[in-house]
């Protein structure tokens, strides 16, 4: 299949970009596939409502069929009519962040089929705040169905190379809107049981999520790298975001880290291994390896965030066989930026 590849401009969507979003919403209405930017990360997208569209995108992302999509909406009339109930608990998150970044997960009624849902009688839904991505849905019929638009286990794409590398002759259109705004994807909050429970960190933090819910449980598994729990987000389980070289990652004061990364790369680079190494502005002339990048100013989680993946798909062009990362602050927007490192790393992590 030939992929189109089409460029809009989020700031100035003027009568060229309506036209090619028409044509892209009727692709998605006839069951064909439209990589688009979200302010999150870049989602490939089908018909939510179709079975055959949910399927092609299982297929063009090499994603385990138990994985589920997320359905994204532009109204809250959307969500009333897929979801059995909504609860009060959505209408107070859906006012203070949506559109945003955060993923709600109802029941779900006969409208959203299983192969949207991976199976389970629940769905998750978002609305997006890209106006990219919120045309599209309006052109689409009012559900698109999108993982991240990457090859399943890659780093989520946060530019359009990014789907075009991974996706290009297996879909229908690649809709180019430059450089996503988050760089990590949506925060997803699980609305079924007593207490909300987040079951991915994202942009949305705990606290943020607290203030207007009172209270809400995390699911084990995101905290606790060595808990045996099954996570409860079934994408959760399998090793994501993962570039191909080995990575670990090395926590503790900022100069032994540095001595132990560099003592590491010689190591590696006498055994003929090309090593990769992931630290900040301050710290990436403090080492030596073949490719060394820095994610930004340790203070500024919002661009680690935003420059996480696109470094580890970078890592991938240069061919590095092992790579060594700095860890960062845990809390706040660094719980989701450790979370997709360690996911990243195979929880490979040493503290030194
Ligand atoms: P992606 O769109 O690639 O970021 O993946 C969507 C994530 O949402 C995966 O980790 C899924 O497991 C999770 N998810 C989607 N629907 C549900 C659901 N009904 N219950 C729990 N997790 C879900
Ligand atoms: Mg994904």
């Amino acid at each position: 299949m030939e992929t189109q590849i089409v460029q809009i401009d989020e700031q100035n969507i003027d009568d060229r970009a309506k036209e090619i979003l028409a044509r892209a919403g009727s692709i998605i209405k006839q069951g064909g596939l439209v990589a688009f930017p979200t302010e999150t990360v870049y989602g490939l997208g089908g018909d939510g409502l179709n079975p055959e569209s949910s399927k092609k995108i299982y297929a063009a992302k090499g994603r385990p069929s138990d994985n589920p999509l997320i359905v994204h909406v532009a109204d809250m009339e959307a969500v009333e009519k897929i979801v059995e109930e909504v609860p009060e608990a959505a209408y107070k998150l859906a006012k203070a962040f949506w559109p945003g970044p955060l993923t709600l997960i109802m029941k779900k009624n006969g409208k959203v089929p299983y192969e949207t849902t991976g199976g389970l009688d629940t769905v998750a839904i978002r609305m997006p705040s890209n106006r990219i991505a919120m045309e599209l849905i309006k052109q689409s019929g009012g559900y698109i169905a999108a993982p991240s638009a990457n090859t399943s286990g890659r780093p989520s794409p946060t530019l359009a190379s990014h789907c075009i590398e991974d996706l290009s002759g297996k879909i229908e259109m690649i809709i180019d809107g430059g450089a996503v705004g988050i760089g990590l994807e949506s925060t997803i909050i699980d609305l079924t049981s007593d207490t909300p429970m987040i079951l991915r960190p994202g942009y949305i933090t705990p606290k943020m999520l607290s203030d207007v819910l009172g209270s809400v449980d995390i699911d084990r598994t995101i905290i606790d790298s060595t808990s045996t729990q099954k996570p409860k987000a079934p994408g959760m389980k399998y090793r994501h975001y993962a570039p191909k070289g080995q990575l670990t990652i090395v926590e503790g004061s900022q100069d032994a880290v540095i001595a132990y990364i560099n003592a590491r790369s010689k190591e590696a680079a006498a055994k003929g291994q090309r090593v990769g190494i992931i630290g900040t502005d301050a710290t990436k002339g403090l080492y030596n390896a073949d490719v060394i990048k820095s994610v930004g100013k340790r203070e500024d989680e919002e661009t680690i965030a935003h420059e996480l993946f696109k470094v580890l798909r970078e890592f991938d062009e240069e061919n590095v066989d092992v790579m060594f990362s700095e860890s960062f602050d845990d809390s706040g927007l660094g719980q989701a930026i450790m979370n997709r490192l360690l996911k990243a790393a195979g929880h490979n992590k040493v503290v030194v």
